[in-house]
C-alpha cells in the first residue's frame, strides 16, 4: 500500500480514533510524510459497528 500522492510506502501505524462516542485504538497505514491515513473498508463499514452493537448490549 503506497500513498498516493507522495508514492511512498505506508506504515502500519496504532491510530485512536474516535467513533459514535467510543475511542478505539487500531493499527492502520498511514503515510509516514503527509499524514494520509487509509482505513480499510471493512472497518469503516462493518467493525466498528460490530464493536458499537457489542458495546450497545452490555
Ligand atoms: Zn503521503
Amino acid at each position: 500500500m503506497e500513498c498516493a500522492k507522495c508514492n511512498i510506502k505506508m506504515e502500519l501505524r496504532k491510530t485512536t480514533f474516535r467513533y459514535l462516542g467510543h475511542e478505539m485504538t487500531h493499527p492502520i497505514l498511514r503515510c509516514p510524510v503527509c499524514g494520509q491515513a487509509f482505513i480499510p473498508e471493512e472497518l469503516a463499514n462493518g467493525k466498528i459497528l460490530s464493536v458499537e452493537k457489542v458495546l450497545e448490549d452490555k
